[in-house]
């Protein structure tokens, strides 16, 4: 197999540095995405660039690039389902003294330890709505789904529509029945039921400048002008002359006059009474997103968060909770308000 001796190299540098390989977490991206977790709990992601992981803490990788040209090394360990790479990482895991170390058929979210043991994960994400149509509002709320998850709730229900008979006019230059109408349904909502619908004949007229010669020649302009597309509704009614050809600079030449070229153009006028269904949006989210006194969904912002000898990256880690109805604040980390997590079977948790 090619660059087996520098994956056990690869290996073996990581656990002189970090201790035993304790596990390894396949997080995403067709299982270009994983995580080294070693004992000393050093986490090293393999795509480091993505997670914004400083390389040069892991000086045996330089070693290893040298043998292997300058290529990577750890971009061996990124990989789809066959090929190089799962070979790559079986030679990894077997260094490391994992048990089972075929990584080929894994599907992330997963965690593989050094006994063998895999624990699935689930994706999960602190806030994410669905949308429910129905024959009334009514019908539309008995098909709500409670959330799959203990720690989450629904947050609040939006009415998107409330099922109410509407009606829409649209304009449509045709001279088709069938297909104004057809233009028309594509603007009300989807699933509507259509209880009426009207088309009366418009016919109008639309006026062009041409510049020409002679009648002949604007006539001929101005029939030119309607692409093949139009000529089903479009139509030259006929050429008026605004301004004479004449004479050029000193007598010399001709200049062409103006024309105004006028077209008929049918139109069909669609009126549309429809019952579009009835639609509510659930908003889903964790449980510490709502009010612990009303149970109303509280807003969330950065403002006033202010931290004594710490840096960006904590602020930027809590978020502010406010009730507008209680009055009342408190801090809460920010990705279980607004964040994307693995949710493992075995408890722990991940934050991508
Ligand atoms: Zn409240």
């Amino acid at each position: 197999m090619p660059y087996e001796s520098q994956m056990s190299d690869l290996a073996e540098g990581a656990i002189n540095q970090h201790g035993e390989l304790v596990e390894v977490l396949f997080l995403k991206n067709n299982n270009k995405d994983s995580v080294l977790v070693f004992s000393n709990v050093a986490v090293v992601p393999v795509d480091y660039h993505y997670h914004g992981y400083d390389i040069r803490q892991e000086a045996y990788a330089f070693r290893v690039a040298a043998q292997l040209g300058g290529t990577d090394p750890f971009s061996l360990l990124t990989f789809g389902y066959s090929g190089t790479g799962p070979q790559c990482y079986a030679t990894f895991l077997e260094t490391a003294g994992f048990l089972d170390t075929n990584v080929m058929d894994i599907k992330a979210p997963l965690k593989l330890k050094a006994d063998g043991t895999r624990i699935n994960g689930t994706n999960r994400q602190a806030k994410w709505t669905q949308e429910i149509t129905g024959n009334s509002i009514d019908d539309a709320r008995q098909k709500i789904e409670e959330p799959k998850f203990p720690d989450a709730c629904i947050l609040f229900e939006e009415v998107v529509s409330d099922g109410a008979d509407a009606t829409k006019t649209v304009t449509v230059d045709t001279s088709s029945q069938e297909e104004a109408e057809r233009t028309a349904k594509k603007q009300v909502p989807p699933s509507s039921e259509i209880l009426e619908i009207r088309t009366v004949d418009k016919q109008t007229f639309h006026v062009e400048k041409i510049e020409a010669l002679n009648e002949t020649e604007a006539s001929t302009k101005a029939k030119e002008r309607i692409k093949s597309a139009e000529s089903a509704y479009k139509s030259l009614a006929g050429v008026t002359c605004v301004r004479e050809a004449h004479k050029g600079f000193l007598g010399i030449g001709k200049k062409p006059g103006i024309w105004e070229a006028r077209y008929n153009l049918s139109q069909k006028e669609v009126t549309i009474r429809f019952r579009p269904p009835a639609t509510i949006r659930i908003h889903y989210g964790s449980k510490k997103l709502k009010c612990n006194q009303c149970g109303n969904a509280m807003t969330t912002t950065t403002d006033g968060i202010s931290y004594v000898g710490a840096g960006p990256s904590v602020e930027s880690a809590v978020l502010k909770l406010r009730c507008e109805k209680c009055d009342i604040t408190r801090i809460e980390k920010k990705w279980e308000i607004e964040g994307e997590w693995i949710a493992w079977d075995d408890g722990g948790y991940t934050i991508l």
